[in-house]
């Protein structure tokens, strides 16, 4: 039996993370399920995963954390050797208007959202190098599209990952190596648990909020050679919002 494709998810415990997770495990893939703090949750994760006849761990770390991260992404190569694929999906919000925003944030959006990408980015790439083979997903979000009001620190962040995603899948297209973004609307996690329900469906064509899975499909999609063609591209799941 030959090994199983590796596939490690930033902040897998939850929300759409969590359903990547299943989504790629359901797929054959071996899912390495990172999360921040909620172990409770991401052993839930692994949970639904095993319950699906999947396999994968959980792994503790905070992606902003550079030498815990390298630390981590260390210890997945040497168990490993190879990584097929990479979700970044770890996000966090501060919303607030920009002239009400604080130092920390920013720092906080660029710590775990832009330095959070290099972080894990880098490791993983390095060794799908080599291979000629791989593919590396980034949730961004629409927010980085329109400029939504009151989230410049995470439409700023946001666009940053698919302006670095753009050139450095250019950098090694020819490697056979991808990367790609989705762009996701509003999605039903805890992220937007707090904001009016009713005010913001009624933002989007489709009139309804966006499921989790309705993004993991994607991003399955995108992982996967039928996607082979495909890089340095940012592919929307909103309902049309944008
Ligand atoms: P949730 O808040 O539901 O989950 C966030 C996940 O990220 C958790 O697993 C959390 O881990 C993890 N996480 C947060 N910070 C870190 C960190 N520093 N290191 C490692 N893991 C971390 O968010 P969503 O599922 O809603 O969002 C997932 C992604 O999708 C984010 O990038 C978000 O910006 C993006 N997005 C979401 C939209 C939405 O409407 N929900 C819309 C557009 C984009 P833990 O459980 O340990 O805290």
């Amino acid at each position: 039996m030959s090994d199983p494709d590796i596939a490690v998810v930033t902040g897998g415990s939850r929300g759409i993370g969590r359903a990547i997770c299943a989504e790629l495990a359901a797929h054959g893939y071996y899912v390495i399920v990172n999360y921040k703090s909620n172990e409770k949750a991401a052993l839930e994760t692994l949970e639904i995963i095993k319950q699906n006849n999947g396999s994968g761990e959980i792994m503790k770390f905070d992606v902003a954390d550079y030498e815990e991260t390298q630390k981590c992404a260390k210890d997945i190569i040497s168990r490993y050797k190879y990584v097929n694929v990479l979700v970044n999906n770890a996000g966090i919000t501060a919303d607030g208007l920009f002239l009400m925003h604080k130092k920390e944030d920013w720092d906080s959006l660029i710590n775990t959202t832009i330095k959070g990408f290099y972080n894990i980015t880098k490791p993983i790439l390095q060794k799908m190098v080599p291979k000629h083979r791989g593919s590396v997903v980034s949730i961004a979000s629409v927010s980085a599209l329109v400029g939504n009001r009151g989230q410049s620190n995470y439409s700023a962040v946001k666009a940053a990952i698919i302006g670095a995603t753009r050139s450095i899948a250019s950098e090694v297209a020819r490697l056979g190596i991808r990367l790609n973004v989705v762009a996701p609307g509003l999605i039903d996690t805890e992220m937007i648990k707090d904001a009016p329900q009713d005010m913001i469906k009624q933002m989007i064509p489709m009139n309804r909020i966006g499921r989790p899975e309705e993004v993991a499909k994607v991003v399955r999609f995108l992982c996967s050679d039928d996607a082979s063609y495909i890089t340095g591209q940012v592919i929307s799941v909103n309902g049309g919002m944008y």
